[in-house]
């Protein structure tokens, strides 16, 4: 029942403010506060963590619903989630007591924004080549390298960040204010533009030794790689918002743009593009709910399905903003028309949470064993 609340009142928020407002958010290249706010107090934020912290406990679909209403409204909007929400993923499953208490209930609430720190300037897709540095100093791990393109960089209060300890990967939690850790706002991103990204420099930045994620080397080997399975679900069920965006557009553009004596849309090569940008659009929308059965059954086959469904979902953005943008002639390159941004999102879409490629070898090596069933 809380649950239908959140998604309701989301659906609700999105449609009076976020749809209408996101342009001016890729304009001027923030979220503002008072959104940020909004969507704390509803319990966006607290989505998939559990009620004993304050959160929503939502189920994979509803945290797909989530993710795909923010995903029509803005890319940038989504990856906010996506990040905070990679962080409270983290935290829930490996964090110890103390950490929770000092960030999981804070994050959940909205009260603390979390982000999400792996890629660096010479490391992005290779992840177990990362070249920040964590070294043991008494009850400290001396912080040394830096963070590039971090979305919410400029605001989050608390990063999630990997590094290497002792030639082993590691992950720590390093708070905004910590000595030693300087952020750079990174400005002009061709698309998600309002996400707020940033670079972050660790010099010499002491962190308790208590900040560490998970002890077992096992584990800590694994938590990327899940944290990374985690936002590459919302980021796929937020693509597939954004095909939807775009078709709603462009089938609302098609009747009221007339050529030739008719509305666009009883042009038969207007119908081709139309109905790729729908059977498109449903076919994410299957994939996406694949996954999501999957990762509520704990399927042994979850992984395989959320890099399936995400890199289905990317490509079809982007096949699916492209033809929006076709189909709105020159409108559909001005900024009058949401869809050249809905164009420029599309394309992060193909690089972020594991870029085309990456799926492309993890989906072909694993494929078979997946596909039957
Ligand atoms: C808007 C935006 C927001 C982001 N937010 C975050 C964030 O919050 N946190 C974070 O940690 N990172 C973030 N990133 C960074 C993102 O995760 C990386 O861009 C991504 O992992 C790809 O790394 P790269 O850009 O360094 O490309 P590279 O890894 O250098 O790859 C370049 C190209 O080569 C391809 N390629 C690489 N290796 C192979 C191979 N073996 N075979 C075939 N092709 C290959 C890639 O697919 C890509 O097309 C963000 C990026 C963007 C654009």
């Amino acid at each position: 029942m809380k649950n239908k609340q959140l998604l309701e009142s989301l659906s609700a928020y999105s449609k009076e403010v976020l749809i209408p407002q996101a342009g001016e958010y890729d304009a001027c290249q923030a979220v503002p506060q008072s959104v940020v706010a909004e969507l704390a107090k509803m319990g966006v934020f607290g989505a998939n963590v559990d009620t004993e912290y304050g959160g929503q406990a939502l189920n994979a679909f509803e945290i797909g619903k989530v993710s795909e209403l923010l995903g029509y409204a803005s890319g940038s909007l989504l990856s906010l989630f996506t990040v905070h929400s990679m962080m409270t993923f983290a935290l829930q499953r490996w964090g110890s007591d103390w950490q929770k208490d000092r960030w999981l209930t804070p994050l959940a609430a909205g009260n603390l924004i979390g982000a999400f720190a792996v890629s660096e300037p010479e490391v992005g897709s290779d992840v177990n080549g990362l070249l920040t540095e964590f070294t043991l100093e008494d009850d400290c791990i001396v912080v040394n390298g830096s963070k590039q393109w971090i979305s919410f960089a400029q605001t989050a209060d608390v990063f999630f960040v990997a590094g290497k300890l002792n030639g082993a990967p590691a992950t720590l939690v390093v708070e905004r204010d910590t000595p030693g850790l300087e952020i750079t706002p990174i400005s002009n991103m061709y698309g998600f533009r309002a996400g707020m990204l940033g670079k972050l420099t660790f010099n010499h930045c002491k962190v308790p030794k208590a900040h560490m994620l998970g002890q077992n080397p096992l584990i800590l080997a694994q938590i990327v790689g899940s944290v990374l399975d985690h936002g590459r679900f919302t980021i796929a069920w937020g693509a597939l918002g954004l095909s939807n965006a775009c078709v709603d557009a462009s089938i609302h553009y098609t009747k009221t743009r007339y050529q030739f004596g008719e509305p666009l849309y009883q042009h038969q090569l207007i119908q081709q593009m139309l109905t790729n940008m729908l059977v498109a659009t449903r076919s994410s929308r299957l994939m996406c709910m694949d996954a999501a059965s999957a990762r509520d059954e704990s399927d042994a086959d979850m992984i395989i399905k959320t890099a399936a469904a995400k890199y289905c979902s990317a490509e079809n953005a982007l096949k699916t903003a492209n033809d929006a943008a076709q189909i709105h002639g020159a409108n559909g390159l001005s900024d009058q028309f949401p869809v050249e941004r809905y164009l420029r999102d599309a394309k992060v879409f193909g690089i972020i949470e594991g870029s085309v490629q990456m799926l492309q070898m993890m989906i072909a090596s694993q494929g078979n064993q997946w596909i039957s069933h």
